[in-house]
């Protein structure tokens, strides 16, 4: 609100600019009777977001700006605001507008942000919302970050400190909704704001630097937790993620504006733990999202996900997000999964139980929140009624992982029994219009329903009963607007009025008196309505409040079912056909038989050519592949990185064999995708990356490279690509994939012990190239530039000139001389002397003779090879 803003002066529009005042950066949702009501560039902003007629309060020079939500559709525009990025404080009446004096109070019960959302109808079933906040100490060398995540629907609650140019990483992998940052720090910067939208789509809200002060964050903690020390937690002594945990903590007492009841732990993450996925490798393996348009349909998660649960869900993308890497937990899944799968008729029932499991953690947070709706409860009641059944179906499976579920599925028969008890299965949604407890729950209760509904039939045999006692059988109760109740006695029969009854009015021909018993009747009636809105509240209350004591048992089941989901749908991808379990080992090896994509090769299905891998420790440790455009290469680079991947999430992988080495970490360099990081020209950030890769690699890692050095000019980008892979080859001795179209590369495999040569066939057909897809070993001696020229319908003669060209321009840059003098009458046909030089044509051939491994070609492959041979001497 400017200060020009014209103000009108009432005391509710004063109430409005105080909260306004309070809460600056949000839109501020003022309730006014049946509307929430919206002022001045709120107003203007909220019309344009959810189409509303803006109005004004008043006419003439002070109008102000006007624009309504009616209470009751709150939610609906709620979410369109949330999902528009606005940051709403909603300001209640919080007494009843009846029963004030002068202006209503009201005050700010809620501030929705981003990262807080826990209403159910604001959230996306299946993805994680997680507000995290970052701290970095700048004390210590290299610069440390504690980075802290909390999602608030469901009262999970980490902490990690990682390195500070890892930060973007990991926030890249967590997706957080909304970052919290310490205000004026280097973390506030535009920049990183910007990379922050960039790698997580997340806003960033500022907090001052008290909030991350360090006895204010552990005090904060010890208090939340209920406890005196986080060591309980694995956590002794301070770090910077205390810091950032604290923040969070204060962050959400703020806004939430009530007990944060369901976090009640918080656990510290040990990156060393788990393989390591920078952003870019999370981005162009697609992991999350696909890399053209963004989506989720297509991403690898979209494509595993057999869950049934949206808690299944969000587990299974931690689970791919961090894959792990100890042998015995990769092993224990397995088992698990393989378990599963082994019994189908046992996997069916179970998942259709899944499918009729609600979100418990988030149902449960909502208890704990105050803020849960009436369907939910009678959603949880009914999920905690499977869980015997999904025991059932668990009895038997000895996996480790699985065994131990059984006990977490147990006993929550008397929150089933209290919910079951209290609240009608078919009641609405909201407190509001009453409805919501079941009959026979509270006697008070059912007193009050009954007298509205069966108000008549009371007053009718109290009517028989009355004309019966006075033996007067025109006996009649009545009711009118201004007396209320009443008995009308002639009269002619004064005399038989008893001395209980009391006298209201007089007619002309009759009397009307009251009873005691009628004026209670009368009183309950006239009110029963509102009170029993009022006694349901309260009971619903007290339900809720009963299943705090719950809320331990329930996340603990919560988190059994989201488990059991997640191994559930593990089991399924293993009874894919065509699926085996990887065998896991310690050693640098990389075996698959037959592997496949897990994305390409489901939208593709037969007409997917699956491809071996074969990586050793000594042998075979960095693989060129070369091949022209189109061939496959870098679906193949692709297909082995997500082949490991999924191994070491504990899944099985669409192969007909594999063993994989444990890897501690893979790094994907894919492509010059066009992005637009922080300003940066696109080679730069290849170079920025493969700088990361060299730097980073350990011996254990997976790399792959897509056409790195392709970015900067042909002789800039072959001297890096080499350089790279030398480094790469001997001085990290990582397992690595390097796709090229520099076919130079191919000789690094006569130089140096552990690099091999791929290709892939290609079949020229006619005037046709038919790609087989077909990953075969050694590697091309030719640019297939031409080829794709070809592709493209470049003219014939101009390719023919161009074949000439070619030879000779590298002969003299080989020699380092500038480009040459061009024979301008050189024809395609008669120029032998080119033909045979070293560099020609029949001096490649030559090279390409010698170097076939002849025992290993298929005659089918001998045949191409001949015709490949043939075409060069054309
Ligand atoms: P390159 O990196 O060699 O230019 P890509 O890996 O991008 O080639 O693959 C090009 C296209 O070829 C892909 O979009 C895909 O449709 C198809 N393709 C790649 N690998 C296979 C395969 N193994 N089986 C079937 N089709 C494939
Ligand atoms: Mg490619």
């Amino acid at each position: 609100m400017s200060d020009s803003a014209p103000q009108l002066d009432t005391p509710a529009m004063r109430q409005y600019r105080q909260f306004k005042e309070q809460y600056p950066e949000y839109m501020l949702l003022f309730r006014m009777g049946d509307f929430y009501e919206l002022f001045y560039e709120d107003a203007k902003r909220a019309s344009q977001l959810l189409g509303l007629t803006l109005t004004s309060r008043s006419k003439g020079p002070s109008a102000v700006p006007l624009a309504g939500i009616p209470y009751h559709a709150l939610d609906s525009y709620l979410r369109r605001l949330v999902a528009a990025g606005e940051r709403v404080a909603i300001c209640e009446q919080v007494e009843d507008p009846k029963q004030a004096k002068g202006v209503v109070e009201r005050d700010v019960t809620r501030l929705v942000t981003p990262g807080t959302l826990t209403d159910q109808t604001l959230l996306d079933e299946r993805e994680s919302n997680y507000l995290a906040a970052v701290f970095a100490d700048g004390k210590v060398e290299p610069p440390a970050v504690g980075l802290a995540w909390v999602e608030l629907s469901s009262g999970s609650f980490g902490v990690m400190d990682l390195p500070a140019r890892e930060l973007l990483d990991e926030l890249t992998r967590l997706r957080p909704a909304e970052v919290i940052v310490p205000e004026g720090s280097d973390l506030d910067a535009p920049a990183f704001r910007q990379s922050l939208r960039d790698c997580a789509a997340a806003s960033t809200t500022g907090r001052p630097a008290w909030a991350f002060e360090a006895r204010a964050a552990l005090g904060l903690l010890h208090k939340q937790l209920g406890v005196t020390t986080l060591e309980g937690f694995g956590l002794d002594g301070y770090t910077p993620a205390i810091s950032a945990a604290g923040a969070i903590i204060d962050y959400l007492q703020e806004t939430q504006k009530t007990v944060l009841g369901h976090i009640r732990q918080v656990r510290p993450l040990d990156r060393s733990d788990h393989m390591l996925l920078d952003g870019t490798t999370l981005r162009s393996l697609e992991v999350h999202r696909t890399l053209r348009g963004q989506r989720r349909s297509g991403s690898l998660l979209a494509s595993l996900d057999q869950t049934r649960t949206g808690m299944g869900a969000r587990l299974l993308e931690r689970w791919i997000t961090f894959p792990l890497k100890r042998y015995s937990e990769i092993l224990a899944r397995q088992q698990a999964v393989a378990e599963l799968a082994d019994d189908r008729a046992r996997l069916d029932a179970l998942r259709d139980r899944l499918g009729r499991c609600a979100q418990i953690d988030r149902i449960t947070a909502n208890i704990a929140l105050g803020r849960v709706r009436p369907r939910e409860l009678v959603a949880l009641g009914q999920t905690l009624a499977e869980l015997p059944a999904l025991r059932e179906a668990l009895a038997g499976l000895g996996a480790e992982l699985v065994a131990g579920l059984s006990a977490e599925l147990d006993g929550l028969d008397e929150p089933a029994g209290l919910i079951g008890q209290a609240i009608h299965p078919d009641c609405p949604n909201v407190l509001r219009d009453g409805g919501v407890i079941a009959d026979g729950h509270d006697e008070g209760l059912d007193r009050l329903r009954s007298i509205g509904r069966d108000g008549q039939s009371w007053l009718a045999s109290y009517q028989a009963q009355q004309a019966k006692r006075l033996g007067l059988g025109g006996l009649k109760v009545g009711f009118n607007k201004v007396f209320g109740y009443y008995i009308e006695i002639s009269h002619a029969n004064a005399d038989k009025v008893p001395a209980d009854y009391a006298r209201k009015q007089t007619l002309k021909n009759a009397e009307r008196y009251i009873t005691d018993e009628l004026k209670r009747y009368e009183a309950e009636v006239l009110t029963a309505e509102d009170r029993a809105k009022a006694l349901e509240a309260d009971l619903f209350e007290a339900l809720r409040t009963a299943l705090c004591a719950f809320v331990p048992a329930l996340q603990s089941a919560g988190r059994a079912v989201a488990l059991l989901d997640v191994l559930a749908s593990l089991a399924v991808l293993a009874n894919r056909p065509g699926w085996v379990r990887p065998a896991i080992t310690q050693d640098n090896v990389l075996e698959i038989t037959a592997g496949r994509h897990p994305v390409l090769s489901e939208q593709l299905r037969e007409k997917f050519v699956p491809n071996d891998t074969r990586m050793g420790a000594a042998d075979d440790r960095l693989l060129i592949i070369t091949g022209p455009n189109m061939a496959g290469k870098s679906t193949y680079i692709r297909q082995v990185a997500l082949l490991v991947l999924l191994a070491q999430t504990g899944s099985f992988i669409p192969a007909d064999s594999a063993t994989v080495g444990l890897v501690d970490r893979i790094f994907t360099r894919v492509g010059a995708a066009d992005e637009l990081t922080a300003g940066l020209s696109t080679f730069m950030v290849e170079m920025v990356e493969t700088a990361n890769i060299l730097n980073n690699a350990t011996s254990r890692s997976l790399v792959i490279l897509d056409e790195v050095g392709r970015g900067t000019s042909t002789f800039d980008g072959l001297s890096l690509a080499w350089a790279i892979s030398e480094h790469l080859a001997l001085r990290v001795k990582c397992r690595a994939l390097f796709a090229t179209h520099y076919h130079e590369l191919t000789e690094l495999a006569g130089m140096i012990k552990g690099v091999a040569n791929l290709n892939v066939a290609v079949r020229e057909w006619a005037d046709e190239v038919v790609f087989l897809h077909k990953i075969v070993e050694g590697g091309t001696d030719r640019s297939y530039g031409l080829h794709v020229a070809k592709l493209a319908g470049v003219p014939r003669d101009v390719l023919g000139r161009a074949e000439q060209i070619l030879p000779q321009l590298q002969a003299h840059l080989a020699e380092g001389l500038d480009v040459p003098k061009l024979d301008r009458k050189a024809r395609r046909d008669g120029d032998q002397l080119q033909l045979f030089a070293p560099d020609g044509p029949a001096g490649r051939v030559a090279h390409q003779i010698r170097t076939t491994d002849l025992d290993n070609l298929t005659p089918l492959q001998a045949l191409d090879l001949l015709r490949h041979l043939r075409d060069q001497l054309k």
